[in-house]
């Protein structure tokens, strides 16, 4: 297989790294350094400013002051103090309140281990398998394992496959370490403390699909994380075919046609569907974007087995799931347990027993608060309340209510309006006013406009941006009276 380099895919591909290294050298972009960037890869100046302007993470003036996060559960701490320069979430929502850069993520908040965070014999076994079985049979077992996609929407992996494989052309696999989701480092924990895993799985996806590219894109403030997988992979069987690719934030980029709209060095916005990435994803090709814990749980199904993934989990969802806690809970950290876990015995043993649960918010921006005693389902895909709580990610934020109530879900607002990339109006124009009315007179949020917000937004950021402030208000409605 040829290296793997940037100048094997079109030119514009090099924008979003040439900005980075731009950014990284100066500290902040100019619309000079931009339009430098932009003359040097012959690409229209305004597309490239439009392309730097849609990355959260890129500053536009000299930095003043500390970066500090503003997250959630740094937010609620009594440390928290208003930040200079406020981040969205820093990832450290394990040792509030957080600032500066990204941290390699400690092995002692692994709190609970299974298949995928446990350790590795650094072998590479289950690829030796996959190349011995060949591609046909990889995709059998990923099938009869039952894989669904560990990125928040559960779409079966194998599926996801078959459909890029039947189109006969050259396929793009991207391996999507963004990780944008404020309350969400599991992918941090795996890259610093599994790379190997995580490796392998990219690996095997590789033998099975046989991608024209490969690209590894990480979020561009997990440092620690990017070092940790690339020399994994420069000690691997598959070092120098894997293109690595750092991102320069936005929630936005959860949704796979963002991510592949910054790789291709255009405006990080979601595309309108169809095509389905599978059918025509980076530039034109069939394309699979799978998330690192997806990737992981592919190498402990070659490794060991169909059968053995699927003794762990439930029935329709089975393996096991990694649930990043935070906020009010004695020991926070991931939790690798099977699918079906009832989601209270967990919280027991993070230290947030049924008694001092008040609540907790499931699935962050996108999901909904739940009050402690409703926090009983099993760890499932799929809604846990009709007012925005589900398992996503698998972020769990625990909570007193009804006093953190109201800030939590003001954080979670302001979250999503800040984040939203502008391009369809409900969400662009309703996730302000949901903020503003959140934060004045609830009482003037019509019904309709949470409606239209839901219903017509393009993306799932949108659509999901009223889970927090319709549970909020269906739950404690006088914290914001
Ligand atoms: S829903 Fe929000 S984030 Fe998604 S495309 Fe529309 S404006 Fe952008």
């Amino acid at each position: 297989m040829p290296a793997a380099s940037v100048f094997t895919l079109p030119r514009r591909a090099r924008l979003l790294p040439a900005l980075i290294a731009r950014h990284r050298d100066d500290g902040f972009l100019t619309p000079a350094s931009v339009e430098a960037v932009a003359r040097e890869l012959g690409i229209p100046a305004a597309e490239a400013w439009e392309a730097a302007r849609s990355s959260h993470e890129f500053r536009f003036d000299a930095p003043a002051g500390e970066r500090a996060c503003a997250g959630i559960a740094c937010a609620l701490h009594p440390g928290y103090r208003q930040p200079e320069l406020p981040a969205g979430c820093l990832f450290r929502c394990y040792a509030p309140p957080a600032s500066g850069d990204e941290q390699p993520f400690p092995a002692e908040m692994v709190r609970e281990a299974g298949p995928l965070l446990g350790p590795t014999d650094r072998t590479w076994a289950g690829l030796e398998r996959a190349r011995r079985i060949g591609p046909a049979a990889v995709l059998d077992a990923i099938e009869e394992a039952g894989l669904r996609g560990r990125g928040g929407a559960y779409f079966p992996t194998a599926r996801k496959w078959r459909a890029a494989l039947r189109h006969g052309t050259p396929i793009a696999l991207v391996m999507n370490a963004e990780e944008g989701e404020p309350g969400v480092f599991k992918d941090r924990a795996l890259l610093c403390l599994r790379p190997e895993r995580v490796v392998e799985g990219l690996a095997i996806a590789m033998e099975a699909l046989k991608p024209a590219v490969t690209i590894a894109f990480i979020n561009g403030e997990a440092d620690p994380a990017a070092e940790a997988f690339e020399l994994a992979l420069a000690d691997s069987p598959i070092a120098g075919q894997v293109l690595l690719y750092r991102g320069a934030g936005g929630y936005v980029l959860g949704e796979e046609t963002a991510l592949l709209n910054a790789i291709e060095g255009r405006r990080a916005v979601p595309r309108p569907r169809p095509p389905l990435p599978v059918d025509s994803g980076l530039f034109g090709m069939p394309t699979v974007v799978n998330n690192v814990e997806t990737l992981a749980a592919v190498a402990v199904i070659l490794r060991e087995g169909a059968a053995a993934f699927r003794a762990l989990g439930a029935p329709e969802a089975p393996g096991t799931r990694i649930l990043s806690l935070s906020g009010r809970v004695e020991r926070p950290g991931v939790y690798e347990v099977p699918l079906g876990t009832p989601l209270a015995e967990v919280l027991d043993r993070a230290g947030a027993p049924a008694q001092e649960r008040a609540a907790v918010l499931c699935g962050g921006p996108s999901g909904g608060f739940l009050p402690g005693g409703l926090a009983a389902q099993p760890v499932l895909p799929g809604r846990y309340h009709p007012t925005g709580a589900m398992l996503g990610a698998g972020g769990i934020v625990v909570l007193e209510a009804p006093g953190d109530i109201r800030r939590a879900a003001l954080t979670m607002a302001a979250f999503n309006a800040e984040q939203s990339c502008g391009k369809c109006t409900p969400c662009r124009e309703g996730t302000p006013l949901l903020l503003e009315a959140l934060g004045g007179n609830p009482a003037d949020l019509a019904e309709d406009l949470l409606d239209a917000i839901q219903l017509a937004s393009l993306c799932g950021l949108g659509q999901m941006a009223t889970g927090p402030v319709r549970s909020a208000l269906a739950f404690w409605p006088e914290v914001f009276s």
